[in-house]
């Protein structure tokens, strides 16, 4: 009664790529098959949370691997909640996976170093099994299911399915290892792979090892992870190497932690917060439908490997765990959605985010730069989406702007400080890039003057740019339709200019397409004429950038 499957064909490449091109770091598809046993045994912990049932009595949640010398196998069981007839077919081969496309794409584009950090972001971790295992059987048999099923590949194209039968809940992944890939037979290799990617994970890793020597030879069960919840420990009492450990396992980063944000709750709302700051983008956050917020558990216990209701969009980058004990156990997702306990926590979370940031720039300038010029741009979004918190935002931007060197930033709080007395406004133009901007007429009168101008070169600044009115209380305003207001004497000058010139204005009028008006500037030194927009006209910038987009 075995059927035959074929996998959907977006599939068959990546695991072409998985077996054919990924092969430093092999190593981590344990670090893959331990956090999908891991991420099985949370979901039927929290089943049971609604139906005690279905544990059948067996809480003693465990990982284990085993290997097999003779038959050259490496198993990783786990009591979770396992799987059936259907779900194993389409979690292990025919359904096409939103991320599968993007995970394709982004391989391409990545360098060789950063690839095996793509596939636990992508979530085709299973298929990495394929980098060590010429076949591989999966048994497993659903939690509240009497009925196993074994699920069978050599990763080539094909798959086939059969009843079976399996003592108890769970899943058996069989990894049935090539010739050259012995070395995950033995158990230091293991041993040190687990603690190297799965240290935190907290379920225990468990494996039989033989100890002793002669008469006293033994073989007992070790414990190969060290289960640490970091987050309840206090703040002084975690190393950094620990803080880098967690977050490069949380995260599937190969970089540090730029900042790590660690604090706990106390009073009327108790909760405990370990989140970081990444260095640089990842890669689901440029290709693939990002997981938005931390982890959240209540006492120890994982509720959600991504709770969005923790973080606001824009701070998506932002990896890492909440632990609230005030929430019940047995919470419900539809009961996560609009909860005031988790806004509040939301809102404590934001602000230490910010105050991490601001941290960050005193203390590491370097680094911030670094952080901002990768990740500006998604918490620039938060300029147009947190109404409550744009102010704060906008005080976290880095900018060039006509004082600053080529490739150095300001801040609006530094602009604002610098402004000469008769200033009253903070002035940007945006543009593709510096070169572009500075030798626009637009800003001849502000040179003039000895006015900064922000130079915005961001994509996104065309968008949310105009939408901000004022910082702290200084009015924003567009250099390319709000010229510096001309000083007394200037006006009276301009007056008698436009009086004289009236004649050869009128005449220039109506002679160029789509031109509205035709008008004497007071501004210009160097340029003969510039195009000035309307003040109800979109941004020139944005109208290309628009037309780019093809809108
Ligand atoms: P991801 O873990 O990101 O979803 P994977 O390729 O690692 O992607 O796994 C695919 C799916 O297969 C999982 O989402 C899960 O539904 C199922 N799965 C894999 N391993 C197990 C397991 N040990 N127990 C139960 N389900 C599993
Ligand atoms: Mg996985």
């Amino acid at each position: 009664m075995s059927e035959k499957h074929t996998f959907k064909s977006e599939l068959q490449q990546v695991l072409h790529i998985i077996t054919h091109s990924l092969y430093s770091h092999k190593e981590i598809f344990l670090r893959e098959l331990i956090s999908n046993a891991s991420d099985a045994i949370d979901k039927v912990r929290f089943n049971s949370l609604q139906n005690e049932h279905l544990l059948e009595g067996d809480r003693d949640f465990r990982i284990r691997l085993a290997v097999d010398r003779e038959a050259r196998t490496l198993t990783v069981s786990d009591n979770g909640v396992g799987m059936d007839h259907d779900a194993i077919v389409d979690n292990l081969g025919t359904i096409a996976k939103s991320g599968t496309k993007a995970f394709l794409e982004s391989l391409k584009a990545a360098d060789a170093a950063a690839r095996p950090g793509l596939i636990g972001q992508f979530g085709v971790g299973f298929y990495s099994a394929f980098m060590v295992a010429d076949r591989v059987t999966v048994l497993s048999r659903a939690a509240g299911s009497s009925q196993a099923v074994r699920w069978e590949s050599d990763g080539l194209g094909e798959f086939t399915v059969e009843p079976a039968e399996r003592a108890g809940r769970g899943t058996d992944v069989i990894l049935h290892l090539k010739e050259d890939e012995k070395e995950f037979l033995e158990s230091w290799r293991l041993r040190a792979i687990v603690k190297q990617f799965s240290d935190f994970i907290e379920h225990p890793v468990v494996m039989d090892v033989e100890k002793g020597e002669g008469e006293d030879r033994k073989v007992e069960e070790e414990t190969l992870n060290s289960r640490k919840a970091l987050w309840l420990r206090g703040k002084t009492d975690v190393t950094e190497e620990e803080h880098n450990a967690f977050y490069r396992q949380i995260s599937g980063d190969f970089e540090d932690p730029a900042k790590v944000i660690h604090y706990a709750a106390e009073g009327a709302l108790e909760f405990r917060a370990l989140l970081y700051i990444p260095r640089r983008k990842s890669w689901d956050l440029q290709f693939a439908e990002p997981k938005v917020g931390p982890k959240l558990y209540v006492n120890r216990v994982q509720i959600m490997d991504h709770c969005e209701a923790l973080l606001p969009p824009y701070l998506r980058f932002v990896k890492g765990v909440v632990d609230c004990s005030d929430l019940p156990l047995n919470v419900s997702r539809e009961l996560l959605q609009h909860n005031p306990l988790l806004e509040r926590i939301q809102k404590s979370l934001v602000k230490n985010v910010f105050q991490a940031l601001t941290d960050l720039r005193t203390s590491d300038p370097e680094a911030y730069r670094t952080f901002f010029s990768e990740l500006g741009p998604i918490l620039k979004e938060g300029l147009a989406r947190d109404y409550a918190n744009r102010e704060q935002i906008a005080d976290l931007l880095l900018f060039e702007s006509l004082r600053t060197e080529p490739g150095k930033t300001t801040t609006l709080a530094e602009y604002q400080a610098a402004m000469p007395e008769a200033q009253k406004d903070i002035y940007w133009l945006a543009g593709e890039d510096r070169a572009v901007l500075e030798p626009s007429p637009s800003l001849e009168a502000f040179r003039r003057k000895g006015w900064d101008v922000l130079l915005l070169t961001d994509p996104i600044d065309a968008f949310v740019f105009p939408g901000l009115a004022d910082f702290k209380g200084t009015p924003l305003k567009a250099a390319d339709r709000h010229q510096p207001e001309l000083e007394p004497e200037e006006k009276a000058l301009a007056e008698e200019a436009q009086a004289a010139f009236k004649g050869l204005l009128d005449a220039l009028k109506g002679r160029f397409k789509g031109v509205k008006d035709v008008r004497l500037s007071q501004n210009l030194v160097e340029s003969a004429s510039r195009l000035a927009a309307d003040d109800d006209a979109l941004d020139p910038h944005m109208e290309r950038l628009l037309q780019k987009l093809g809108q």
